[in-house]
């Protein structure tokens, strides 16, 4: 069963200051799950997630995280912006770039933001710009398949993101000779996965990529971050992963690896995003046609400018026809924006209550990579964020975009004065 932190009323009520279609998130689901993902790593002592702020950049989102013992995990200029404006800096940052321009290492070294390198060639490139820090992490890739039992979980060997085996040993030379002292690794090796076995397994690659280092090297280790990819079950019919039985695992490896290895004290570091905030956060529309051709449309004031997800990977949102969540599925529809693209459907044969005009749908986990990834096309304009507080209060966190907006990089308003 999906569900959702509000009734119809309280959608019609919030309707009446903020027309659709907005994203809406639930304060009190994102706290939970820092302090879920909190718990379950307690036991690692310097333990600390990162947001990974592309998911969902508002600031209001990034305070809550923040204000709730969570950094930042940042990956461009603006993103930097953005926590350097809250007073998010220092270790409370970790900058993980690929093909980076020198700016934003420059920027990224000036907040004293931890760095994780994304490539060999990047080593003189920062010293050149920004210069070696005491503290550095690099990205490891595998390459080849990534497995889990018999399942291939992700494919890095096609990734552009990491530097190889040999090209991670020679890096931790070549930057121990420049100045730095304590090492971290990093790996990013499967997207949105719900298998609690994911960062188990990585976090056992890294600890014994760390162990290696640390013993033919001599460098110490200081932490090893596990990245984003913890998934979210989109379908109902998928299980959350079992976050606490993650942590478990992973402390055994931990145990079994980094113990021995006289590594201990090795901090563990996350950088999810979809895991936190995800599953909290809709996207709400207005029914505002209904067009019957060779398939039955419900066309909404959203569009995949609002939400791309379905459009660029076919992902599957749940749906929810806001006060017949009891009414049987007893219809089938295509449930489309106005884009002039026939990708633009939010649900395609999907299974859902009689749909009159005018009626309010939910479409669902939409808290991360969803706004993030809005656009203009066709002129559409970005949507309202708001703010679910737990009293129950809403608030504006993001005003809708204008034409105004839209038009500001042009040198012609002055036609529309
Ligand atoms: C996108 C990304 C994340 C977050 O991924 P999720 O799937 O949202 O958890 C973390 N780290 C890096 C480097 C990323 O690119």
């Amino acid at each position: 069963m999906k569900t959702l932190p509000y009734t119809k009323k309280k959608i019609v009520q919030i309707v009446k200051d903020y027309p659709t279609p907005f994203h809406i998130y639930d304060e009190k689901g994102i706290k939970d799950a820092a302090h879920r993902l909190q718990n379950a790593f307690a036991w690692n002592q310097g333990y600390k997630e990162y947001y990974a702020v592309k998911a969902c950049p508002n600031p209001a989102i990034l305070k809550l995280l923040y204000d709730n013992g969570c950094g930042m995990d940042c990956s461009s200029y603006t993103e930097l912006m953005l926590c350097d404006a809250l007073g998010i800096r220092g270790e409370n940052i970790m900058f993980s770039s690929n093909a980076t321009p020198a700016e934003e290492f420059v920027y990224a070294r000036k907040l004293g933001a931890l760095i994780n390198l994304d490539d060999f060639t990047h080593i003189d490139f920062l010293e050149k710009n920004g210069g070696i820090p005491e503290t550095i992490c690099l990205r490891y890739n595998p390459g080849g398949e990534f497995r889990l039992g018999n399942a291939i979980m992700g494919n890095p060997g096609d990734a552009k993101y990491g530097m190889t085996r040999e090209q991670i040993f020679e890096g931790v030379k070549k930057l121990s000779a420049m100045g730095a002292k304590k090492f971290g690794l990093h790996a990013f090796l499967a997207s949105n996965t719900t298998d609690n076995g994911y960062y188990p397994a990585l976090a056992r690659q890294l600890f014994e990529l760390a162990a290696e280092l640390h013993q033919k090297l001599g460098v110490q280790m200081d932490f090893v971050n596990l990245s984003g990819g913890v998934g979210i079950p989109y379908r109902p019919e998928e299980r959350p992963v079992d976050i606490d039985q993650v942590g478990r695992e992973v402390r055994r490896a931990y145990e079994e690896v980094v113990v021995p290895a006289g590594m201990h004290p090795l901090r563990l570091k996350t950088e999810l995003g979809r895991y936190m905030t995800g599953p909290y956060g809709s996207l709400v529309a207005t029914v505002l046609h209904e067009k019957n051709t060779y398939k039955q449309y419900i066309g909404l004031d959203a569009c995949a400018a609002n939400l791309m997800r379905p459009a660029m990977y076919g992902a599957y949102h749940h749906i929810t026809v806001l006060g017949k969540e009891d009414w049987p599925c007893d219809h089938v529809y295509d449930v489309t924006g106005s884009l002039c693209e026939n990708n633009d459907k939010f649900a395609v044969d999907r299974k859902l209550p009689r749909i009159d005009i005018g009626d309010l749908v939910a479409i669902h986990d939409t808290g991360a990579h969803g706004f993030a990834m809005g656009y203009n096309y066709n002129g559409k304009l970005r949507s309202a964020e708001l703010m679910l507080h737990e009293d129950g209060s809403v608030e504006l966190i993001r005003r809708a975009e204008t034409p105004k907006d839209l038009f500001a990089t042009f040198d012609f308003m002055h036609l529309f004065d």
